[in-house]
Parts: C-alpha cells; sequence; structure tokens
C-alpha cells in the first residue's frame, strides 16, 4: 500500500517544481500551478526524445538525482504506481499527488483540444490515487472475449481476427467461472467490453450479459458490433436492461444494418451508440522489431491498446493483439506477461496489488516488440479496409 502526499501551492516557495509526465495530466498540472502564480522548473519524463513541452524544459527521468530539493507532482493517472516505484528506487521521497491542485480554477480556454476533454475526466486522477492508496482495483474497462468468428475480414484488425483459419467460440461455462475468479478481486470495473470477432455470432450471448448484470461491481456493460448482421429481435430482448449498451463500429457502407440496430435498440429500451470508426492506427505486421528498451517502453507509454487489458479464454492479457498473437501462434507471452484464471489452483496467489501492478506498473510487455503500438498521432489508416479489396 502507498501513501501519497499532497501538493499544497504555496509551500515549496525554496524547491524545485519538478512536474512528472510531460502528457494530458502534465499540461493540467501546469496550468494550475501556473494559475496560482507558480512556475515548475521543468518535466521530468521517461521518453528522453522530448527538449521542452509547453514551453517548459523537459529531464529525463533518469536525471532526478542531479537536481538538488526537488518537489516531484505526479501528473499520470496511469502510470502512478510506476513513477512512485522509480521514485522511491531513486531514494526521492518529496512525491505529491495533484488531486487538490487539479481543483484550481483555471482558464480552459489555454488548452489543447486533448487537455480539454482530459480535464473533464479529472476525477479519474483522484480514483487512481484512492486505488493505489487504499488497495482498490478499479479497472476502469476490460474486454471479454467470446469468439473467435466475424462476418468481415478488415486487413488490419487490432485483433488479428482474419487469421484464424478454424475460429471457436468460447465454452460459455468456462468463460464465466474464468471471469469469475477475476472479478472476485476486482472492486470495480467501469466497462465491461464484450466482443469478438462479431459479438452477436456468439450463440451464448444472453447468457453472458445476464451472468453479469447483477453484479454492483460492473457499472456497465457493452457490446461492440459492426452492424453487419442484425440480431433477432429475441436476442435484442433477452439483452436489454438499463446497465447494457450497444455500440456500434460503424464502418460505412459495411455496417448495413446499422439504422435497422439502431431502431431495434429502442423499440426495446436498450442503450445504443455509434462509434466514429472512419481511422485506425496501422500497428504492422507480427514479425518481431528488436526495438531497444527505450523504444519498447515509447511504444508501449504512447500506445492506447495499452488502456485495453483483454480477458481471453480464462486469461488476462495486456491488450487484444498480446492475446490474439498468442493464441495465433505467431508469439508467446512470457508467464510473467499473462495472467492466469483458468482454474482456482492458478490463480491462488493473485492479489489486487499483483493484477493492480500487471495492469498500470510495467514500462512495456514483450507482445510490444510485436507492434507498431497505437498512437493516436500516428500511422494513421482507414478503418475496416477489406481483404482483398484494398
Ligand atoms: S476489426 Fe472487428 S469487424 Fe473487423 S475483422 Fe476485426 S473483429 Fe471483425
Ligand atoms: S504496443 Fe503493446 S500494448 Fe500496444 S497494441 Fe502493441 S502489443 Fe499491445
Amino acid at each position: 500500500m502507498y501513501t501519497i502526499k499532497e501538493f499544497k501551492a504555496g509551500s515549496y516557495v525554496n524547491n524545485k517544481i519538478l512536474i512528472y509526465g510531460a502528457g494530458d495530466f502534465g499540461e493540467l498540472c501546469l496550468r494550475c500551478l501556473q494559475t496560482n502564480q507558480i512556475e515548475p522548473y521543468a518535466f521530468l519524463d521517461r521518453r528522453a526524445e522530448m527538449d521542452s513541452y509547453l514551453s517548459i524544459k523537459v529531464i529525463p527521468a533518469t536525471e532526478i538525482r542531479n537536481i538538488d530539493n526537488p518537489v516531484v507532482l505526479l501528473a499520470s493517472n496511469r502510470y502512478l504506481k510506476a513513477m512512485i516505484d522509480f521514485l522511491e528506487e531513486n531514494e526521492i521521497s518529496n512525491y505529491y499527488s495533484i488531486s487538490q491542485l487539479l481543483d484550481t480554477d483555471i482558464d480552459e480556454s489555454l488548452l489543447t483540444d486533448h487537455a480539454k476533454e482530459v480535464w473533464k475526466n479529472k476525477i479519474e486522477y483522484k480514483k487512481a490515487v484512492d486505488d493505489i492508496c487504499g488497495e482498490r482495483l478499479w479497472v476502469n474497462n476490460i474486454d471479454l472475449v467470446l469468439t473467435q468468428y466475424c462476418n468481415l475480414k478488415c486487413r488490419d484488425c487490432g485483433s488479428l481476427m482474419p487469421y484464424y483459419k478454424r475460429p471457436c467460440h468460447f465454452d460459455l461455462d468456462k468463460l464465466l467461472a474464468s471471469f469469475d475468479r477475476f472479478m472476485t478481486l476486482a472492486d470495480r470495473v467501469k466497462e465491461l467490453r464484450l466482443l469478438g470477432g462479431e459479438t452477436f455470432l456468439y450463440p451464448h450471448l444472453a447468457q453472458v450479459v445476464n451472468h453479469y448484470k447483477d453484479n454492483e461491481k460492473i457499472d456497465g456493460i457493452y457490446l461492440y458490433t459492426n452492424a453487419v448482421m442484425l440480431p433477432s429481435e429475441e436476442v435484442i430482448e433477452q439483452i436489454a436492461n438499463e446497465k447494457t449498451c450497444i455500440r456500434i463500429s460503424d464502418y460505412g457502407p459495411l455496417s448495413k444494418n446499422k439504422e435497422k440496430l439502431q431502431e431495434l435498440c429502442q423499440k426495446h429500451n436498450l442503450r445504443c451508440e455509434v462509434l466514429d470508426s472512419t481511422e485506425w492506427r496501422d500497428m504492422g505486421g507480427v514479425e518481431k522489431r528488436n526495438y531497444t528498451k527505450e523504444k519498447l517502453i515509447s511504444v508501449f507509454e504512447k500506445c492506447e491498446n495499452a488502456k485495453c487489458p483483454s480477458f481471453c479464454e480464462g486469461k488476462l492479457y495486456i491488450c487484444p493483439r498480446a492475446a490474439h498473437m498468442e493464441k495465433l501462434g505467431f508469439f508467446t507471452n512470457s508467464d510473467n506477461d499473462v495472467l492466469d484464471f483458468t482454474s482456482d489452483e492458478a490463480c491462488k496467489e493473485f492479489t489486487k496489488g499483483k493484477i493492480e501492478s500487471f495492469l498500470f506498473g510495467r514500462e512495456y510487455f514483450e507482445a510490444c516488440d510485436y507492434c507498431n503500438g497505437n498512437n493516436k498521432w500516428e500511422n494513421k489508416i482507414p478503418a475496416a479496409i477489406q481483404r482483398g479489396r484494398e
């Protein structure tokens, strides 16, 4: 369990103030400090590739020991644990939470577009601090993979589905038993995401939804579909409840049943959201890249999928690609890079802390060496290009 002190503006006038994390929370932290008439000394960041960020110099984290009397502000919700471990290893104890600082009334027009979005969800930072201080396991989202069948063959599928030559549906009893084991340790799951392949091809979908709809630790159940097929009215009726929501990945003309599905959901009072799915990132082939450690850290840190843990056939992986590369035989995750919930015996040593370290405390995973990452600023490609139709 960790104890994190709270930063109080105005108390550290003789210290060099470092913002740890040159990202969105770093930007928010900077604007809050400046609103309080505090100018930070620098950003501290694990990436050594930036000299400055938002006109403030960036110092590689490894140089922290060379700075006299630093006060370090932890400006990340995702890497809090890794940051604290790193600081402790370097015998720096003057680090602080920015939870209260984020209550500063700032001029939001100064923020970049992305930081404006993060500002709206700044509560996530406080929750992350609470989680690591209170040994609670709070998971924003987790994919529960139901099937390898899909009715599209997207060339750049992030889950590599078109590679499956003999796809299968996962056994319902095993799927529920293994995910139940995970849920006994989780304190809260904000989004349980059911997906495939194509979710509506899974014959036991209603049983899965109904098994979890009354679980109080799960805030919402989200079913992902490409809207190529229209599920039967009976299935929609069976899965309609307050907690469940359909999310349509809108692939234009390919999603030919989008409107009908929306109508069906409306008829049965089932929430339905349409996701803008026009653009993806090219994560590249499954060959080994032989990245340096610095590059691996950078690929993982910038990867949006690093926030998408995937529960597949009873095991927890850091992302769908790490799961399916293994299932397809392209690569084998080391024991450290996968958590096995397939039996009580396999997971008897697991604790909330172990799962939290796995999900939020790592610098990279071996699977990242077989991947370009899903970096929202790079390698943009059109979504859902079908194999053979390029
Ligand atoms: S991206 Fe979705 S629709 Fe396309 S192949 Fe993969 S799972 Fe199927
Ligand atoms: S970079 Fe790593 S976390 Fe991101 S998609 Fe690739 S394997 Fe998954």
